[in-house]
């Protein structure tokens, strides 16, 4: 077996967590940059990376009331996607836009992440929220 000399290996060590370091960047960069540095046209919208009930932006309050009234009146929608009228919030989840979203919960959207690799977060909202309303189609943003 060839002998690895100790100075070879810290290189080879230093090369190593260099590489992961710009994997793990890699996978970051485009939720981070969306939530740390949104771009211009992101502003626009207004997009918030995390609505909660508590810190709801004042324009989604008129979405959050068509998002209660919805599971509401559609309790086979509610229950089958186990959505709670009383508390659910207007996320991107819920939103026509919202598509193919990964592991994390990073999907597209054509109106706020316009540049390749963009992707916004299922519990994110921006003023141009549309609810979906297909159950089909909200299962799969929810899956
Ligand atoms: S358009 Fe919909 S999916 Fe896109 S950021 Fe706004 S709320 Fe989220």
């Amino acid at each position: 077996m060839k002998q690895v000399s100790r100075r070879t290996f810290v290189k080879l060590s230093a090369l190593s967590f260099g590489v992961l370091g710009l994997v793990k960047q890699g996978g970051l960069f485009v939720a981070d940059a969306l939530a740390a540095a949104p771009d211009a046209g992101i502003k626009v919208l207004k997009y918030v990376h995390e609505i909660t009930a508590d810190k709801l932006p004042g324009p989604a309050k008129r979405n959050l009331k068509q998002v209660q009234k919805f599971f509401e009146k559609k309790t086979d929608i509610a229950k089958a996607l186990k959505v709670d009228a009383t508390t659910v919030l207007p996320q991107c989840k819920y939103c026509k836009f919202y598509e193919e979203p990964n592991k994390e919960g990073y999907g597209k959207c054509k109106q706020a992440a316009k540049k390749p690799g963009e992707l916004v977060y299922k519990n994110g909202w921006c003023s141009m929220f549309n609810l979906e309303k297909n159950l089909d189609k909200l299962k799969a943003k929810m899956a």
